[in-house]
C-alpha cells in the first residue's frame, strides 16, 4: 500500500509570456505509487515536469519528502532524491549501456550525493537486473531495440539512486508488445523501491500500470483518480475529442 507523501505540487503555475503553460496545478504523489499524467498535446504535461524538477522557473511550491525543493537548481532536486529522463531519447549511441549509466550516476554525483556511493557497484548490478539490462551492459546503445534504449535512459536517471523519478514518454517509439514489456519493468522499479510519476500517450500502457492518474487539460487538472474512474470521465473523454 502507498506509503507517505513523497512530492507535493501545490499551487504551481508556469507562464510563458503570455500562455499559461500550467495553470494553479495541486496533487500529491505517495511513496510506493505509480502515478500517471496525461492529456492531450499542449496540456502542460513536459512543462510541469520541467517545473517540478527545476528545469523552469514556476509559482508555487514543490515539495519533495516534506523538503520544500522550490528554489533548488536541477542538480540540488536531483540530489534531494529526484530522477528524471527526458521527451526523445539521448544517448551516447557509441557507449555501452553501462557507459551511459555511469554519465548519470556522474551527473548526480556532480550535484552532490546523497547515497551511499561506497555501494554504487551493488547498486548498479541490482539496477541492470530489475531492468532486465544483464545481457546487453556492454553492448553499444546504438545497436539496441527501441525498447532496450528506453530502458536504458530509465537506468541513467535511476543512477542517482533517486527516491522518486519523472519519466517523459518513456514508450514513445515502443509498438503495443515493446510498451507492455516496458511496463512490466517500470512495475519492478516501483517493488524495488522507487516512486514513479510517468507520462506517455500510450493509454492502455498509464491505465493498466499507474495506481492513480492526473489529466491536465490546457495547464489545468480536470480529473485525478484511479485508472477505471479516468477511462470513464467524461471530461477527460471530451478534453481529448476537443482536440483531435
Ligand atoms: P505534448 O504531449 O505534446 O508533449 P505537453 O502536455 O507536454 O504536450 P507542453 O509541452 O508542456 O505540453 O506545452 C504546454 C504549453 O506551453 C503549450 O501551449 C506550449 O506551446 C507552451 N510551451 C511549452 N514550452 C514553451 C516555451 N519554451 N516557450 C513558450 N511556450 C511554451
Amino acid at each position: 500500500p502507498p506509503g507517505d507523501t513523497i512530492l507535493r505540487i501545490d499551487a504551481v503555475s508556469v507562464r510563458y509570456g503570455g500562455v499559461v503553460a500550467v495553470d494553479d496545478v495541486s496533487f500529491g504523489v505517495r511513496e510506493g505509487e505509480i502515478v500517471g499524467l496525461i492529456g492531450p498535446n499542449g496540456a502542460g504535461k513536459t512543462t510541469l515536469v520541467d517545473a517540478v524538477t527545476g528545469f523552469t522557473s514556476a509559482t508555487g511550491r514543490v515539495e519533495l519528502l516534506g523538503e520544500d525543493v522550490s528554489a533548488l537548481t536541477p542538480h540540488r532536486r536531483t540530489w534531494a532524491g529526484m530522477g528524471r529522463t527526458f521527451q526523445g531519447i539521448e544517448l551516447y549511441e557509441d557507449l555501452s549501456v553501462e557507459e551511459n549509466v555511469s554519465v548519470g550516476q556522474e551527473a548526480a554525483r556532480h550535484g552532490g550525493a546523497h547515497a551511499d556511493w561506497s555501494q554504487d557497484e551493488d547498486y548498479l548490478a541490482r539496477l541492470f537486473t530489475v531492468l532486465k539490462l544483464d545481457e546487453v551492459r556492454r553492448r553499444p546503445v546504438g545497436e539496441l531495440s527501441q525498447g532496450h534504449r528506453q530502458l536504458v535512459s530509465v537506468a541513467r536517471a535511476l543512477a542517482g539512486r533517486p527516491k522518486l523519478i519523472l519519466l517523459d514518454e518513456p514508450a514513445g517509439g515502443l509498438d503495443s508488445t515493446e510498451s507492455a514489456w516496458l511496463g512490466q519493468r517500470l512495475r519492478a522499479v516501483r517493488d524495488y523501491g522507487v516512486t514513479i510519476l510517468l507520462i506517455d500517450h500510450d493509454m492502455s500502457l498509464v491505465l493498466e500500470i499507474c495506481d492513480r492518474v492526473v489529466v491536465l487539460d490546457l495547464g489545468k487538472v480536470i480529473a485525478d483518480g484511479p485508472p477505471a474512474a479516468i477511462r470513464t470521465d467524461p471530461k477527460v473523454t471530451q478534453a481529448y475529442l476537443g482536440t483531435s
